[in-house]
């Protein structure tokens, strides 16, 4: 038995002890928490055997209430001596897929994003934002399947797009081929916990006991494919390819000293996405391209909130199961240091960034970009989210 430690300042104190998926000398992934530099396995430190299951799902769909208790049990058995063979340093561990992703949405939940993207591809419009943004979280259905934990290589998707010269008039005439603007996308993702019957939407005020945490999310996006297939039914094959998650998922409760207000709703909502308690996240999270960090975008600028998003994605009856994943969309704020891709970053390509002395529009093979992101924690410091990294390879 031993007691396990952790360095003052660690991102991953009693205050965080998120969730996720390890295993270690080749033998099956079970359900850990990251204490300090710590893998905790929570099916020897808990004697509960939900925990040796391959993925989060199992205790997801224990509810809400059980949540909390095992919460409450895992910071009491830290605060013990621990088995030996439950701790493991976490540099010696692989990190799998924290959850079996069931139904997968994202959403297009800031302003600023949204109206960045709007001045791009329609610079003549009279209001960057659609008539519809301010009404509801605009969002669409994804693939679950192509959605990988941080550290997976990302191949460059190949796909139809129009060449330049098609592009800027006369007969599109398309052409297929690796994507030439492949971006990445900064967001935030929810995890829903356990979920809802077909007909039974889940209301704003009950949001908090279906959401179970939040891992960090990059939706890499062809662009190119993006501009050329979007028309008229939304995102397809530039952005199904793959996303990354974190490894980690943080506990909603986690982020109770980060919660605040969001940005003033004008006009009201509609009452079914009325919010009874404040549902921002001041989430601070941080986009690094080849370790120079390009942006630092706000969480809490964000317009629509996640229990807006569960309360919309639902309003129509639609059923929701443990595992089901939706992502804000790119997190971006006022600033241009702020803005979660690199079409707004490099203003699709128009305003490059410099990186390492050399100018850059769109991710280039080899490229690797990582997400990370801290918060306000309940004991006055603060907490990681972890990292969502990935490398691009050439196409295929
Ligand atoms: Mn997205």
């Amino acid at each position: 038995m031993t007691r396990p430690e952790v360095p003052s300042g660690s991102l991953f104190g009693a205050a965080n002890l998120p969730y996720g998926v390890y295993s270690v000398d080749g033998a099956a992934p079970r359900v850990a928490t990251r204490y300090g530099d710590h893998v905790v396995d929570l099916a020897l430190l808990l004697g509960d055997d939900v925990f040796a299951a391959p993925s989060l799902n199992p205790f997801l769909a224990q509810g809400h209430d059980r949540w909390v208790a095992v919460r409450a049990a895992i910071r009491d058995a830290l605060e013990d001596d621990v088995p030996e063979a439950a701790l493991h340093d976490h540099d010696a561990v692989t990190l799998h897929l924290p959850f079996e992703v069931a139904d997968y949405v994202d959403f297009y939940a800031s302003e600023h994003h949204a109206a960045n993207l709007g001045r791009l591809f329609r610079p003549d419009a009279a209001d960057p934002l659609q008539p519809n943004w301010k009404h509801l979280p605009v969002g669409y259905h994804g693939r679950s399947a192509s959605i990988v934990v941080s550290g997976t290589d990302i191949v460059r998707p190949q796909g139809q797009r129009l060449p330049a010269a098609g592009a800027r008039g006369g007969t599109p005439v398309p052409e297929f081929g690796p994507s030439q603007r492949l971006d990445l996308e900064a967001e935030l993702g929810f995890v829903v916990g356990t979920g809802s019957a077909a007909g039974e939407p889940i209301p704003v005020a009950d949001a908090e006991r279906h959401l179970f945490g939040v891992v960090l999310f990059n939706d890499w996006s062809a662009r190119d494919l993006q501009a050329w297939e979007y028309v008229p039914l939304g995102p397809m094959l530039g952005k199904s390819f793959a996303s990354t998650v974190s490894p980690w998922v943080v506990p909603l409760p986690a982020l109770d000293a980060a919660r605040v207000a969001t940005p003033v709703q004008d006009p009201p909502v509609l009452p079914y996405l009325a919010m009874p308690q404040p549902w921002g996240l001041d989430v601070e999270v941080e986009v690094v391209w080849n370790d120079e960090v390009v942006s630092r975008p706000p969480y809490a600028a964000m317009y629509w909130s996640p229990a807006q998003m569960l309360a919309h994605l639902t309003a129509n009856g639609a059923p929701t199961r443990p595992g089901d994943l939706f992502a804000s969309g790119t997190v971006s704020g006022p600033a241009r240091t702020e803005r979660g891709a690199l079409i707004e970053l490099t203003w699709d390509g128009a305003d490059p960034l410099v990186l390492d002395g050399v100018p850059r529009t769109y991710l280039e093979d080899g490229d690797e970009v990582v997400l990370r992101a801290t918060a306000p924690a309940t004991d006055g410091g603060r907490l990681g989210l972890g990292e969502a990294r990935g490398r691009i390879l050439p196409a295929r």
